[in-house]
């Protein structure tokens, strides 16, 4: 264990991708995850995925997952550690792990590089009555549904209206549940208009230019309070109304999982693009730590599409930083993961991530100048 070349933390699509590329490129690798089983938010993603054939579109999100388990369990390269989960890094680069299964044991193993893939958590929302019993996450909700078989609850309040509050939505209704009405604060909907049109088809009303005021209920949730805003996204007085619903789901959005890499000592940039605070790192997803590399919604929140080419580059760079693989090959699988990653963000969509990117490049002139600005 204290010769492993490369740690990689995190499991789901750009993990699993890393391992891959990594084991390509004559790496051996260890993969940790949490988890019993591989994929990260795959193995709950029902749906088939968009965009372009060459990125999976039409594949649902659990086949992916499956596929590029399978082949991370095959691989003579990879060591996979299940149901253990990374709980620290010190400054002597030790990453310590802590496995619950087989046996309960703590493991320190001293890796040469590490790619960090933890993926990201759930936002939450402020209002009294959050700490009921029934108010979920969208990811939770689609956990309990799609892993476990569990409905949440009979009638659902959906708070946001982007992807996952569309595509959460739908599942619901497929799944039995009646969902009373999407509720988003913005003027507009989030998410691909052709979920919206869906859910629609199904009579759930989205309410944009609403807001959640309060859950009602003692020991649970049995009701919700909505209101309108107004152009500063403040409740209009007199236009609140309770809703009946036992379960209150919030798609509010989601924020990567810094702790790691942070007590790694990888600096780390405040971009509300990209998820809120996220390690800074480069286009070729290296970090100011020469030895660790960040990949999927942890590097920014993106797609599971962009997770898996973000896994490739961190395992290229790796690589390199290893002294392995043959320089020529490593560039031209590089040009060829950059230009499926400009592909995948030619969208609509992409066009915040785009800023954030942009913001990232820049973070330390920006920090520059807000020191600048403060003293002066
Ligand atoms: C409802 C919903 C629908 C979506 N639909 C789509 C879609 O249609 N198309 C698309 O491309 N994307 C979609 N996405 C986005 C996609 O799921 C994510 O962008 C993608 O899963 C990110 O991959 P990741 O590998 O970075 O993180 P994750 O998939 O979150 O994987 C991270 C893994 O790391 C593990 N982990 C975290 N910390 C530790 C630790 N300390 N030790 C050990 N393990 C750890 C986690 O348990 C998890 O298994 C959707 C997301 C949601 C929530």
């Amino acid at each position: 264990m204290n010769k492993v070349e490369l740690a990689i933390v995190g499991g789901g699509p750009a993990g699993l991708s890393a391992a891959l590329m990594a084991s390509k490129l004559g790496i051996k690798s260890v993969l940790v995850d949490e988890n019993r089983r591989l994929g990260g938010q795959l193995v709950k993603q029902t749906h088939k995925f968009f965009g372009s054939y060459e990125h999976m579109a039409g594949v649902r999100g659990i086949a992916i997952g499956r596929q590029l388990s399978e082949k991370v369990m095959a691989d003579p390269n990879i060591t996979v550690m299940l149901s253990t989960t990374a709980v620290g890094y010190y400054e002597d680069g030790t990453l310590a792990l802590y496995q619950r299964e087989p046996e309960e044991k703590l493991i320190d193993i001293k890796p040469q590089t590490v790619i960090f893939a933890t993926g990201a958590r759930e936002n939450m929302l402020a209002f009294p009555g959050n700490d009921l019993p029934g108010v979920y996450g969208a990811g939770a909700v689609q956990t309990l549904m799609n892993v476990y078989g569990v409905l949440p609850g009979e009638k659902v309040l959906m708070i946001g209206s982007g992807n996952i509050g569309l595509i959460v939505t739908y599942q619901l209704l497929q799944a039995g549940s009646k969902v009373e009405a999407i509720v988003e604060i913005l003027p507009k909907i989030g998410g691909y208009i052709v979920h919206a049109s869906k859910v629609r088809r199904y009579g759930v009303p989205i309410l944009t230019r609403h807001t959640i005021i309060e859950a009602v209920g003692d020991d649970r949730v049995e009701g919700a309070v909505i209101a309108q805003v107004d152009e500063k996204f403040k409740p209009i007085p007199g236009t609140e109304r309770e809703v009946d619903v036992d379960v209150i789901c919030l798609a509010v959005g989601l924020a990567p999982i810094v702790n790691l890499v942070w007590q790694a000592g990888v600096e780390i940039a405040y971009i509300p693009e990209l998820g809120g605070h996220i390690p800074w790192h480069d286009e070729e997803m290296r970090t100011n730590v020469p030895h660790i590399f960040v990949a999927g919604d942890l590097a920014g929140i993106e797609e599971a599409t962009t997770a898996m080419i973000e896994g490739e580059l961190a395992a290229l760079s790796a690589a390199e930083f290893l002294g392995r693989g043959d320089r020529a090959e490593i560039e031209s699988i590089r040009e060829d993961a950059h230009r499926r990653l400009e592909e995948l963000r030619l969208t609509v969509f992409s066009e915040k991530v785009k800023a954030g990117i942009k913001k990232l490049q820049n973070w330390k002139e920006l920090l520059k100048q807000r020191a600048g600005n403060l003293r002066g």
